[in-house]
């Protein structure tokens, strides 16, 4: 059986599978299902002061009764707060509402141009100050990884990319794997499109799996960290238990073929990708 934790460069173990919580709008609902989640075993949440629920967050991890040290909980600063002063304010503002004091993972959410550079130095500060305990990226690809380079002197520990069955970034993840950057994948279920996959749907019913078990199943195998979105009782535990069976050689290989540029989001490797947020 796998470890269900990814060691990060620095030793620390970031659980493999947390849960997403883009788009969790409604109050009740968002704790309810951080709440299931941290019932389940999920000990790893994602959010982002983008996604307006960093307060529910906090709230549902202060219900959960759970010891601060026992969760790893990431949080991003958005496009509109990049640069070093403003990603300082919006760091302390994302604490606050989290009502942590401090935050385990802190990314940049995109590579804001002309301004991420500064706000990784900002984040590389807060890690010096131990406000964070891991600094990281998203969104980001070669050549911002390489300018990070130039400027910083701590590397990021994590990037957060688009990552599928249909989006399967082998170029980015031998890079990052190069440098021991860990890879997380958001949309790992391609917000549910790769579940009707007729490959998928066929190695689900060989297994007794669900597709999404599927899935997640080959994220793990091949390393990658994963964090599906479900506001659904009955879908975060399935989601959550991926222990007791594997992908075979060959299986993993089938799923390695269904890779077809099948994006879903920006694309930050365009030069004008900020268009996209307009
Ligand atoms: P996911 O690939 O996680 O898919 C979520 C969708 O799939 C929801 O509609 C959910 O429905 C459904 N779903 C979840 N589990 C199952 C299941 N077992 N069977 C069938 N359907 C299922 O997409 P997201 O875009 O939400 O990505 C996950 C997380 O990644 C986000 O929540 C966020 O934390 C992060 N993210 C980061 C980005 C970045 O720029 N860094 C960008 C986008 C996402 P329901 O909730 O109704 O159950």
């Amino acid at each position: 059986m796998i470890s269900m934790n990814v060691k990060l460069s620095k030793g620390v173990l970031m659980p493999q599978i947390g849960l997403g919580v883009y788009k969790m709008t409604d109050e009740e609902e968002t704790i309810h299902a951080i709440r299931t989640a941290i019932e389940t075993g999920y000990r790893a949440i994602d959010t982002a002061s983008y996604y307006f629920n960093e307060r529910e967050v906090g709230q549902a991890i202060k219900e959960s009764g759970i010891a601060r040290e026992e969760l790893f909980i990431t949080t991003k600063v958005w496009n509109d707060d990049q640069g070093y002063d403003n990603t300082l304010r919006a760091f302390e503002k994302s604490l606050e509402l989290l009502g942590l004091d401090y935050i385990d993972l802190y990314l940049t959410h995109w590579p804001v141009p002309e301004k991420f550079t500064d706000t990784y130095r900002a984040i590389e500060r807060l890690y010096e100050e131990k406000a964070i305990r891991l600094p990281g990226v998203s969104n980001h690809y070669e050549k911002h990884l390489l300018a990070l380079e130039n400027t910083a002197n701590v590397q990021p520990e994590v990037n957060q990319v688009e990552l599928h069955p249909y989006l399967q970034q082998n170029e980015l993840r031998a890079f990052c794997k190069e440098r021991d950057i860990a890879i997380t994948a958001w949309s790992p279920i391609g917000k549910g499109t790769v579940l009707s996959d007729p490959l998928i749907q066929s190695i689900a019913k060989n297994k007794g799996k669900t597709p999404a078990q599927i899935v997640l199943r080959w994220h793990i195998q091949l390393g990658n960290i994963v964090i599906p979105k479900s506001v659904t009782a009955s879908r975060i535990k399935e989601n959550f238990s991926l222990k007791d069976f594997e992908l075979s050689g060959s299986e993993m290989e089938k799923i390695g073929r269904l890779d077809r540029n099948g994006r879903l989001g920006a694309n930050p490797q365009l030069d004008d990708f900020m268009k996209y947020f307009k």
